[in-house]
């Protein structure tokens, strides 16, 4: 599905990404954090989302602060629930 990008705002395939992976793989599809991005800011180098620490902190960031607005939590919620706290 040919999409925005939301890093880097081209128009590409995008794919299919877990905000929070891991552990909390399955949270992420529960709360709906999935996005989709390019290739190139998901799983390339060396930008993308599963090579970059600061690329996976900024999508972190955003994906805790969605939460919290659409779950109506704090981020003391967001610690208890995800084990950590991005912000
Ligand atoms: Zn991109
Ligand atoms: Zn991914």
């Amino acid at each position: 599905m040919i999409g925005e990008c939301p890093l880097c705002h081209r128009w590409l395939p995008l794919e299919r990404h877990h905000i929070f992976g891991g552990s909390c793989r399955r949270k992420s599809e529960q709360y709906g954090l999935v996005i989709g991005l390019c290739h190139w800011c998901h799983n390339e180098p060396p930008m993308g989302a599963h090579h970059n620490a600061q690329t996976a902190l900024a999508l972190h960031q955003y994906g805790q602060r969605k939460w919290m607005e659409e779950q109506g939590k704090t981020i003391d919620d967001f610690r208890r629930e995800f084990g950590i706290n991005y912000l």
